[in-house]
């Protein structure tokens, strides 16, 4: 008895497990970016341990469902949104290895379980130190703006598909081509069927086809600092690409809500460096930065 349920819970572990090894080996495949984007692993040193007298848990008598790697962690169940018991440091590795893997939402691993926690859940049920807060909130923001970057829905059928030359426009859809026997590309940048000659980099036969960032990059006006200072009203921001405007109020060097960096709108150096080099008006972006991991 004890036997057979032993291997059942065994065998679910060992499908979570395969079912992350396969999807980091697709990511690499697909992106390329694995070793760039994946921060070295920080092993959680020491145990976290719930409060015991914490009145907003719900403490469970039952086996905790994301200790996949048997480390018989001491600290009391508690139940999640889902109904799956964890700890808060077999929880806060799960996260982290789903960060790891491009992730940027929060899935459960529980064996027959794909409810996806909020942050504001995982923050509190993790116990999440200062560190480890900033650290997931940084890769989450990073992970969500490459899935936008590689990936986007066709126009044809609304699968995702990921675009293998970032250099080309033209993608096509594999599964509409098999569907409608035919060849089916579309548009990465007006998501429009394609229409004219290929491969195009700056845009596609279609009517209107533009990129509107750099579109917008290159036409917005001009807003001058310090008296004398002119540059565009609105940057790419130099580390992550989210494009920014800027109010016009205070002083030149801005906060990047995305990726947390404080650059100088004026000569896109970080603010720390513009501070002590001469801050020179960068021309206007003709391209939008890639933000990398470091
Ligand atoms: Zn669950
Ligand atoms: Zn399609
Ligand atoms: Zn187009
Ligand atoms: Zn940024
Ligand atoms: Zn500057």
């Amino acid at each position: 008895m004890f036997t057979s349920l032993g291997v059942i819970s065994c065998y679910a572990r060992n499908r979570v497990r395969r079912f992350l090894v396969a999807s980091r080996a697709r990511m690499a495949s697909s992106t390329g970016l694995l070793h760039s984007a994946t921060p070295p692993r920080v092993p959680t040193k020491h145990e976290k341990c719930y409060d015991p007298h914490d009145p907003t848990l719900k403490f469970v008598d039952k086996e905790d469902d994301l200790d996949f790697l048997y480390e018989g962690f001491k600290s009391l169940r508690a139940q999640m949104s889902c109904g799956h018991a964890v700890t808060p440091t077999s929880l806060t590795n799960w996260c982290r290895r789903l960060l790891d893997q491009g992730e940027s939402r929060f899935v459960c691993g529980g064996s027959g379980c794909n409810v996806e926690w909020t942050f504001a859940e995982v923050f509190k049920m993790a116990l999440l130190t200062p560190q480890e807060n900033a650290h997931f909130r940084r890769t989450m923001a990073f992970n969500a703006a490459r899935q936008t970057h590689t990936t986007k829905m066709c126009p044809g059928c609304g699968s995702t598909v990921t675009r293998e030359n970032e250099s080309d426009l033209n993608v096509l859809c594999k599964k509409c081509t098999a569907v409608k026997g035919q060849l089916f590309e579309f548009c990465w940048q007006c998501l429009r069927e394609w229409k004219g000659a290929q491969p195009r980099k700056d845009r596609c036969g279609n009517r209107g086809c533009c990129n509107q960032s750099l579109e917008t990059l290159n036409k917005c006006p001009n807003i001058t600092f310090d008296s004398v200072k002119v540059c565009p009203s609105v940057r790419a921001c130099p580390t992550c690409g989210l494009l920014l405007e800027h109010s016009k109020k205070y002083c030149k060097s801005v906060h990047c809500p995305r990726c947390n960096v404080t650059f100088c709108f004026v000569c896109l150096k970080s603010s720390s460096t513009c501070l002590i080099t001469r801050c020179i008006p960068a021309p206007r972006q003709t391209s939008i930065p890639v933000w990398q991991k470091k």
